[in-house]
């Protein structure tokens, strides 16, 4: 495989399950040091297991996006460890808990808020002065089909997911001569935790949200971090602001 991120720092938000385990193998993959950042310390820490198995170098940082304390010391770890940052795949997102609009208590609309909408916010806020300094940078933010269409019964995440949009629209344009790219990818079904608590891994829902697939099968973690690495890749280099949908063909439809 070709390591086209040799030399480069990539920081994974969410990195320990799911699209972010996926997206910090995949830049390890390329020859990038991964900082692996995450609420919980996978038990048996199987994304660096993986990592290293594969000859990548990582570290774990604890940290959780919706703590100003804790981002700005995911990013002093950074810096201290590797001593610079060309990526970021701001990733962790919770789902918060399925009701109607009018049964959306504040509690959980503040949450999801904290963690999907002001999470990627603060990333942000405390990645782009040291990219700024290094003059080149590349931000891919997680948003979701969600963040282009309306999701019954999720209020607060289909909200978080169009902010996140909109933020990374206007952080992309701030930054459009400054050398550093920003975009979000907008995965549709993918098989992870997430979409297991979603479905309740009952065979009739999971049916349902394959249906919703033109491509009649849930898309894979690593079809995500694909195209995660693709957008920071210098291929992507005219591209910047943009919502890239890895969802099967759903928003086609
Ligand atoms: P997941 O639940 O498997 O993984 C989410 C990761 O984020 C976990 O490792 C979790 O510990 C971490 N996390 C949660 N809260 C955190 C916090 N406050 N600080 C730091 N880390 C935190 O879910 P996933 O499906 O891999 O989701 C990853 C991203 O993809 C999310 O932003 C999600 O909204 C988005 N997404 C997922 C799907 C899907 O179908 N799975 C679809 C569209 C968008």
């Amino acid at each position: 495989m070709e390591k086209i991120f040799d030399g480069k720092v990539a920081l994974i938000t969410g990195g320990s399950f799911g699209i972010g385990r996926a997206a910090a193998v995949a830049f390890a993959k390329k020859g990038a040091s991964v900082v692996v950042a995450d609420l919980i310390e996978d038990g048996e820490q199987a994304t660096l297991k993986e990592i290293t198995a594969a000859g990548g170098n990582a570290i774990f940082v604890q940290c959780d996006v919706s703590k100003a304390a804790d981002v700005t010391a995911m990013i002093d770890r950074t810096f201290n460890t590797y001593g610079r940052l060309d990526f970021a795949f701001n990733n962790a997102g919770i789902e918060g808990i399925s009701a109607a609009t009018q049964e959306c208590t504040r509690e959980n609309w503040e949450k999801v808020l904290a963690v999907n909408l002001t999470g990627v916010w603060l990333c942000m806020k405390h990645e782009l002065p040291h990219m700024l300094r290094q003059g080149k940078g590349a931000i891919v933010n997680c948003a979701s089909v969600a963040g282009l269409i309306g999701f019954p019964n999720l209020p607060a995440y289909v909200a978080s997911k169009h902010a996140v949009i909109g933020l990374t629209k206007t952080a992309a344009l701030e930054n459009a001569q400054s050398g550093i790219r920003i975009n979000t990818v907008c995965p549709g079904v993918i098989r992870t935790a997430m979409i297991d608590r979603i479905t309740g891994k009952d065979k009739a829902v999971e049916q349902r949200f394959t249906d919703m697939e033109p491509m009649g099968r849930f898309g894979e973690p690593e079809e995500v971090a694909e195209a995660v690495v693709w957008l920071c890749s210098d291929a992507a280099s005219f591209i910047t602001g943009h919502a890239l949908t890895v969802d099967g063909g759903w928003l086609a439809s």
